[in-house]
């Protein structure tokens, strides 16, 4: 197989030759070896939900990155095996059935940064950044929103000016996930404000130990606590760190949110998409706790639990979907689908609970607090419908009065 490069997808280091994919029992075979079994009717972890237990999910990483299990698609040399899309699926499923640690620290590394460096940086870039991402050593943030750039993200006004070798940053982000603790930042700023807002947009990395970066935490209603504001104050970023092509960092942001929304409609850190069986641990938990008795109680199980199986059957289109291994616009289907069964599930334990769900450590107490966050994190439910609305179904676009606008002469909010 040839060397990896920049776009190389399954590359196996030097010397090494192509092997036969594992079937669904050799993989179970090997993970046995160095992971304990989930307990079937065990609750996973919700999306990091007041945790933020980084040397478990370290410890994990580690355990994993030798064999190249947490991201087998990944060239063997940055901490994957070289696997085909086939076996990755394979063996991302089979880990749904181990013990894991809560990854919701690495998981912008994992699931965004890592597969958009993996298509888009350079060979220089893979090599640094890749195995670390892999073995939980650098934990990555998302720096895209800010007080004026939300859901109308093209609108970001950080300012990135070029100075020789380097590129000066200045601005504030916002809703920063993970900016307590992680080591590098993927930062959308403006290069160019004399463009229209989608055309003048660059993406770096920026090295969150720089002293002109400053965090502060939002802590939020379940608990977390890594949530933040980020001030950059002319912090100086080596072009070697821009990620993709100068004014090209609107499709890379793009690209980033597919990722995210695939992630967050598909297999959720720490719990497993696959058929549990007939009936899946937190329906037969309800059954088994009495909690189903009467006809209202069963009803509304059964909505939820329709709202889990179309949950599920979305990811798998959106999955069949994908082109090369890249989301698209059907992802936004399966974040869709996979927050209205989230929600449904907790507000249903929430009201099954009666008095008792109302005291802090009430089963699923942390999965009602966290509930309405997800129908805005990633994207939310009606961005997401009109990027269905427009993206996969095909209906007119909303008006758009600033796409052509140079970003330097539209009216600001402020
Ligand atoms: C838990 C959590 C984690 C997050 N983590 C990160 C992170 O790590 N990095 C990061 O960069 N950001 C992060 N975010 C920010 C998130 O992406 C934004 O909050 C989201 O995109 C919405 O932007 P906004 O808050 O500015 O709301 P606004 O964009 O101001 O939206 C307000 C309301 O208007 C509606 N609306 C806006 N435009 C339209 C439209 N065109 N059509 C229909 N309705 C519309 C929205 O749906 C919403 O209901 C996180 C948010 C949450 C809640």
């Amino acid at each position: 197989m040839a060397e990896c490069s920049a776009g190389c997808r399954n590359g196996r280091p030097r010397g090494q030759t192509a092997r036969m994919a594992l079937t669904a029992a050799e993989i179970h075979e090997q993970l046995s070896l160095i992971l304990d079994r989930r307990d079937p009717a065990a609750t996973g972890t919700v999306l990091g939900a007041g945790s933020d237990d980084l040397e478990a999910g370290r410890r994990y990483l580690e355990a994993l990155v030798e064999g190249g299990w947490m991201v087998p698609t990944w060239p063997v040399q940055h901490g994957g095996r070289g696997s085909d899309d086939d076996e990755g699926r394979r063996i991302s499923s089979a880990l749904g059935d181990y013990e894991s640690a809560d990854l919701y620290p690495y998981g912008v590394g994992i699931s965004l940064v890592g597969p958009v460096l993996r298509d888009r940086g350079t060979p220089e870039q893979q090599d640094r950044w890749l195995r670390p991402i892999a073995d939980g050593s650098e934990i990555w943030c998302q720096m895209f929103s800010e007080p004026d750039a939300g859901s109308d993200l093209a609108n970001v006004g950080t300012r990135a000016v070029r100075d020789g070798d380097e590129w000066v940053l200045t601005g504030a982000k916002v809703w920063t996930s993970r900016g307590a603790y992680s080591k590098w930042g993927m930062c959308l700023a403006r290069t160019d404000p004399e463009q229209p807002k989608h055309r003048g947009l660059t993406m770096f990395a920026v090295d969150m130990e720089d002293p002109g970066i400053e965090v502060r935490p939002l802590v939020q209603v379940n608990g977390d606590r890594h949530f933040t504001e980020v001030f950059v104050s002319e912090v100086r970023v080596p072009d070697a760190d821009r990620i993709g092509d100068l004014g090209g960092g609107w499709g890379i942001a793009v690209e980033t949110l597919a990722h995210e929304r695939a992630s967050l409609g598909g297999r959720a850190f720490g719990g497993s998409d696959e058929d549990e069986g007939p009936i899946p641990g937190w329906l037969a938990g309800l059954a088994a706790t009495g909690r189903l008795h009467d006809a209202v109680a069963r009803d509304r199980a059964m909505q939820a639990y329709v709202l889990d199986r179309v949950s599920k059957l979305t990811a798998v289109r959106a999955a069949a979907a994908a082109k090369d291994g890249v989301p698209g616009p059907e992802g936004s289907g399966a974040k869709l689908r996979s927050v209205a069964a989230f929600k449904s599930r907790a507000y249903l334990l929430k009201d099954l609970s009666g008095a008792s769900g109302m005291l802090e450590d009430a089963d699923g107490h942390l999965e009602f607090l966290t509930a309405p966050s997800m129908s805005i994190r990633g994207g939310t439910d009606e961005v997401q419908r009109n990027i269905v609305g427009e993206r996969v179904l095909g209906l007119p676009a909303e008006p758009r009065v600033d796409k052509d606008v140079p970003y330097a002469d539209l009216r600001k909010g402020r």
